[in-house]
């Protein structure tokens, strides 16, 4: 089945900048075919845009859905006070309430022009199953590409961590849990990323482990990096380091690998990092700020999607499939590296 929208300003994004006034853009079987003006090619069905601005979706790359049912909580606290209001609260987590707040957050999304988003889930209580199948049946539902991560914490309050004990997981629990997870990518619209948390909830085991297991399953890895001045004291007390080089140390400054937040002074010692012979580097889901945490931050940057002959399109008026541009992987691309 193929749709031709017509009517449109239709902005590729690709590597010239091409625009098409009064264009066109042909969508066949969910896919972004071609895009163009004048001559418009056959199609089964024709849609009249009356004139929008057709661009490629975007991408989120970093997001908490289950957060949008706490959002208003504990707003004048930082980081570290913020999450130790939250746990407990989000320690009743179950499939219910994580399909409503999926629900909800994809929902926002999609109407901003958002059609791939990744959502960095960490929060497992021991007993509680069916999140992550929540969150990508509401996406499945909304039609919205999801990168779903199977994170994970090991490293509660009695061990120096920073989360209660009530919600942390054993490791090899929480690894298994993850190979289980990998199974629900669907090489279309669900893809699954390995995901633990931070430095100061997540053991130095668990960190080299769920390397090792997504590297041996070939999933992408993810973790908040440098979020907060607290972040680099715990590091420093702790590991007597900075945040980017306890990651340097546990083999996470590599390409497969994409970071969350990396402020403060991480960004420069990355690039450092770099100049001193990693042949590879962590892209970065960054805000400019991030001392005040709110549920559902956002990285949503501009997605670029490669089309057959090098075009690059999206249609942001056309379903959240059609507008998934070719390459029919769900990564999160594009994403702001420097
Ligand atoms: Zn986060």
């Amino acid at each position: 089945m193929s749709t031709l929208f017509v009517n449109a300003h239709v902005v590729t994004m690709d590597d010239v900048g091409t625009e098409h006034p009064g264009g066109w853009l042909l969508v066949d079987d969910g896919y972004v075919q071609s895009t163009g003006s004048g001559t418009r090619p056959e199609a089964d069905e024709v849609v009249d845009l009356g004139d929008a601005v057709v661009t490629p979706g975007l991408i989120n790359t970093h997001h908490h859905l289950w957060q949008n049912l706490t959002r208003a909580r504990a707003q004048d606290e930082n980081l570290f006070g913020w999450l130790q209001a939250l746990y407990p609260v989000w320690a009743a987590i179950d499939e219910e309430a994580e399909y409503a707040a999926a629900r909800a957050g994809l929902a926002e999304l999609a109407l901003s022009g958002c059609t791939t988003v990744f959502d960095h889930h960490y929060l497992f209580p021991p007993g509680r199953s069916g999140l992550l199948e929540a969150e990508i049946r509401a996406a499945r539902e909304l039609g919205v590409r999801i990168v779903a991560s199977r994170g994970s914490m090991d490293l509660g309050e009695s061990d120096g961590g920073l989360p209660p004990d009530s919600i942390v997981e054993d490791r090899d629990d929480a690894l298994a849990a993850t190979e289980a997870a990998a199974q629900l990518a669907d090489g279309d619209l669900v893809e699954i990323a390995v995901a633990p948390c931070s430095p100061f909830s997540v053991t130095k085991e668990l960190m080299r482990e769920s390397a090792d297991l997504a590297r041996r399953l070939g999933l992408r890895l993810h973790t908040h990096l440098a979020e907060t001045v607290e972040e680099e004291e715990f590091a420093q007390e702790r590991f007597g380091c900075t945040p980017v080089e306890y990651l340097e140390e546990l083999g996470w400054l590599a390409a497969d690998v994409w970071c969350a937040h990396c402020v403060r002074r991480a960004l420069p010692e990355l690039q450092y990092a770099a100049r001193r012979g990693h042949r590879t580097r962590p892209r970065v889901a960054r805000r400019r700020r991030s001392r005040r945490p709110r549920g559902g931050r956002l990285g949503v940057e501009r997605a670029r999607r490669p089309l057959p002959g090098g075009q690059t399109g999206a249609a942001r008026r056309t379903s959240a499939r059609g507008a998934e541009g070719a390459d029919g992987t769900g990564r999160p691309q594009a994403r702001h590296s420097w």
